[in-house]
């Protein structure tokens, strides 16, 4: 009886191991890592380099629809738009991708992310939060402090976007959020 017990013992502390490496596996998909960056939390790295033009990751996950003003920008989580009030909540590792104002990734389509530039391995990888959202009354609270020697300081709608800013994420933009862009600076007298 003591013996079985054992035996039983072993077994359940062998399944809590293996349930625990599980969960270390979660974010370290094949080609990705995910890892502390000082001052931002945590993001998401590639593990292998990347041509510039190339499909990174698709962001998998599932597509929601909300629409959101004023105070509601604050209260969402963290989706990125990808047409009119149509967000998509991705999964882990990918939702751990930062904000950049001089991203390496774009978005083409509504899912896939595309290298700007050749990545090197090991490199985290971001995109411009501003390609992904409408609504006028959403800044980011704060400063931006992605680091980036032409950052612009703060994210807020794609409408706010400077011509430059704008050009390094291009072409790889919801088209929704081109259409706005473009509107928003024609419309300008
Ligand atoms: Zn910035």
């Amino acid at each position: 009886m003591q013996s079985q017990l054992r035996v039983l013992r072993a077994f359940y502390i062998i399944s809590l191991l293996k349930g625990l490496l599980r969960y270390h596996k979660i974010g370290n998909d094949r080609f990705f890592d995910i890892k502390i960056v000082e001052g931002k939390g945590i993001g998401l790295f590639t593990t292998i380099p990347r041509k510039k033009g190339s499909l990174v990751f698709i962001a998998t996950g599932p597509a929601r629809h909300a629409h959101f003003e004023g105070e509601d920008c604050y209260i969402y989580p963290d989706w990125y738009g990808v047409d009119k009030d149509t967000w998509i909540d991705m999964n882990l590792p990918y939702i751990k991708i930062n904000h950049s104002c001089d991203p390496n990734t774009g978005i083409d389509g509504h899912r896939c992310f595309v290298a700007l530039r050749d990545i090197q391995a090991n490199e985290e990888l971001t995109f411009d939060y501003s390609i992904s959202d409408d609504e006028m009354d959403w800044t980011m609270t704060g400063k931006c402090e992605c680091g980036a020697a032409n950052c612009s300081g703060f994210i807020g709608p794609v409408q706010t976007m400077t011509q430059e800013r704008y050009a390094r994420s291009y072409p790889y933009i919801p088209k929704y959020f081109q259409a706005l862009y473009k509107k928003a600076n024609t419309d300008v007298s």
